[in-house]
Parts: C-alpha cells; sequence; structure tokens
C-alpha cells in the first residue's frame, strides 16, 4: 500500500496534520522533528508508506540512494556548519530494538553547536 490511513507521517505528507516543511518532491518529504535533540533536526521520509528499513528491496534502491545525497545539501540549508568542524548526524531507527517509534520509515537529520539534547 502507497499510504497508511492510520499513519501519522502518512497525514503529515497529506497536510492532515501540520508540519514544518523543509523540503519537498514527487518522492521525497522532509520536516522539522516536534521534539528536536539538536539545533538542527529534520526528518526525511519517503512518501511510499514503508514501515522501515526492514523492508527495503532493490527496487527502493534509487528512493534511498537520493535521501542521501539530498541529505547533506538540506544540511547545510538548514543550518549546520560545513564539514568537517561542523556536519550533521543520520539516524535510522529500524524496529522495536532499534528505538523506531513511528512505523513510516524516516532518517533523521541532527547537526548545530553541541551540546546537544541527547548525546
Ligand atoms: P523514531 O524513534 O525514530 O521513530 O522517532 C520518531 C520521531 O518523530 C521522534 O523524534 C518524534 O519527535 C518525531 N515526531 C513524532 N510526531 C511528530 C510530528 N507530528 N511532527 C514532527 N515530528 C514528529
Ligand atoms: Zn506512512
Amino acid at each position: 500500500m502507497n499510504h497508511d490511513p492510520n499513519c501519522i507521517f502518512c497525514k503529515i505528507i497529506a497536510g492532515q496534520i501540520p508540519s514544518r516543511k523543509v523540503y519537498e518532491d514527487d518522492d521525497i518529504f522532509a520536516f522539522h522533528d516536534i521534539h528536536p535533540w539538536a539545533p538542527v533536526h529534520f526528518l526525511m521520509v519517503p512518501k511510499l508508506h514503508l514501515p522501515s528499513m526492514a523492508q527495503l528491496t532493490p527496487e527502493h534502491e534509487r528512493l534511498m540512494g537520493r535521501i542521501m545525497v539530498l541529505a547533506p545539501k538540506l544540511a547545510l540549508e538548514q543550518g549546520c556548519n560545513p564539514y568537517p568542524e561542523g556536519g550533521f548526524r543520520i539516524v535510522c531507527n529500524t524496529g522495536a530494538e532499534g528505538g523506531q517509534e513511528v512505523h513510516h520509515l524516516h532518517v533523521h537529520v541532527m547537526g548545530g553547536p553541541r551540546p546537544w539534547f541527547k548525546g
């Protein structure tokens, strides 16, 4: 299924729940995390409802590659300092033991001056 009507991130993508948008194209949506751990903290999600990285197959290689290539550009635009003194952290929590709470695949992008709220 492309969308899960009960999924909070599908609702954000559809504009049914408000978010602070960072970026949008046909396949990818990015928005600020509501509880930031760092001065810059946004989430990048595929518009396609995938519960987690555990469901990825070779057909998603281009989509996930696009997210990874876009992340550094958006990080700089959102105020992360340039590499190597600055940089950013990418986190993709997967499953209960991976600390995943929202089951729509999302990539956390965090950055900005230290200290951060969570390590
Ligand atoms: P995870 O533990 O990786 O599943 O993290 C889910 C993230 O989604 C958390 O950092 C939450 O703060 C964030 N989040 C949950 N609801 C919203 C929302 N409505 N808008 C923005 N971020 C959200
Ligand atoms: Zn979803």
